[in-house]
């Protein structure tokens, strides 16, 4: 897809917003459908989140032991997997006859095996608020009030400040929508920071690791690198990564503009020198800095965005058994739709015979 540079005077495209399913997302952007990069770095699959996601149920399993074993006597109630309530259902508050029991064995089980769901929902909102407290610092230079449920992973927010010397101004960038149309995707950056080597010692190796110039020289010097950066919150221990965040990072550098926020402004993409993740836990924060270069967009990023295309515009299709239909079936369907315009008083479609 190519788009064209449209006249100055017209702004330069316009965000329609978010669609959204289950764990997929989609940026609606002018008349496109943009996957999200962190959905499309999300098809890759992860074996310690299976085990996690068992480890909670076994976890919930003995935690509510005394109503699994009631349950583990109440005939299933047939109603486990109604979608009565949520959208398009009654409020989640209220109850009616087609509403899961959530006492019977089969209740119990579905609730046991969607722990992760659950907890997935948590950990994302805590993150969102995280964000939100990271994006007002940068743009306004103070802490806003925030929950407590929240306090420990802004104390790791504000030591990674502290450990690079970082100030609002070193934020050229706060959470904003990237977009390549021509590769086919979009993504929300949480920003574009300088780091600068004569701030601290930490700044200054950090400086050294990205430029090969040793880190009291690049303190001398005044050396500085921009980096584009994904603040991830972690409940566990102790620093942990995956292969996939560092793909998603890699495309998000990889945009070709980045939106200004709250307007239909889209600029070219800020040029930067890498990419850090900077994991923030209870217990302290870890900033990775991470692949994101020229091949590992060519070769990791841009064939799981074309796997991950294939799987949402294809997958259904290739495995569906109306896709490789009986010519008789066709023939038939064919007599229908022509049947169905003749009552509808549609023009009539000729339909030839072969001569007798
Ligand atoms: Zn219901
Ligand atoms: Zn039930």
């Amino acid at each position: 897809m190519t788009v064209t540079a449209e006249p100055a005077t017209t702004p330069a495209s316009v965000f329609h917003g978010v669609e959204e399913t289950d764990d997929n997302r989609w940026y609606l952007i002018d008349d496109l459908r943009l996957v999200s990069a962190s959905t499309v770095a999300g098809i890759i699959d992860k074996e310690a989140l299976k085990i996690w996601a068992a480890k909670l149920a076994a976890q919930a399993a003995f935690a509510e032991l005394p109503a699994v074993v009631i349950a583990s006597r109440i005939k299933p109630c047939g109603n486990t997997g109604s979608k009565c309530s949520g959208e398009g259902g009654h409020d989640s508050q209220e109850r009616c006859d087609r509403c899961p029991c959530l006492e019977c064995k089969a209740c119990m089980t579905a609730w046991l095996a969607s722990r992760h769901v659950d907890h997935t929902r948590r950990r994302a909102d805590e993150g969102t608020r995280v964000h939100d407290v990271a994006e007002w610092w940068a743009l306004h230079g103070e802490i806003r009030p925030y929950d407590e449920d929240i306090a420990p992973y802004v104390k790791s927010l504000l030591a990674f400040f502290a450990e690079y010397g970082l100030t609002p101004d070193d934020f050229l960038v706060s959470e904003a929508i990237v977009v390549n149309r021509e590769d086919g995707y979009a993504g929300t950056t949480d920003g574009i920071i300088i780091i600068r080597a004569d701030r601290t010692d930490a700044a200054a190796k950090l400086v050294s690791r990205v430029t090969g110039i040793p880190w009291k020289q690049a303190k001398k010097r005044g050396i500085t690198v921009v980096l584009i950066i994904d603040f991830k919150t972690r409940e566990g221990e102790g620093p942990q990564f995956y292969a996939p965040q560092a793909l998603q990072l890699t495309a998000y550098r990889h945009a070709k503009t980045i939106r200004i926020k709250n307007t239909d402004i889209e600029q070219p993409m800020i040029p930067t020198d890498g990419g850090m993740l900077v994991q923030l836990r209870p217990d302290g924060f870890t900033a990775r800095l991470v692949m994101t270069d020229e091949d590992t967009y060519r070769r990791g990023f841009l064939p799981t965005l074309a796997t991950a295309t294939w799987v949402f515009e294809h997958g259904p299709a290739a495995i569906s058994s109306r896709t490789f239909v009986l010519p008789e079936t066709l023939a038939a369907r064919r007599r229908k739709a022509a049947r169905d315009a003749a009552t509808t008083g549609d023009a009539p479609q000729t339909i030839t015979h072969p001569a007798a």
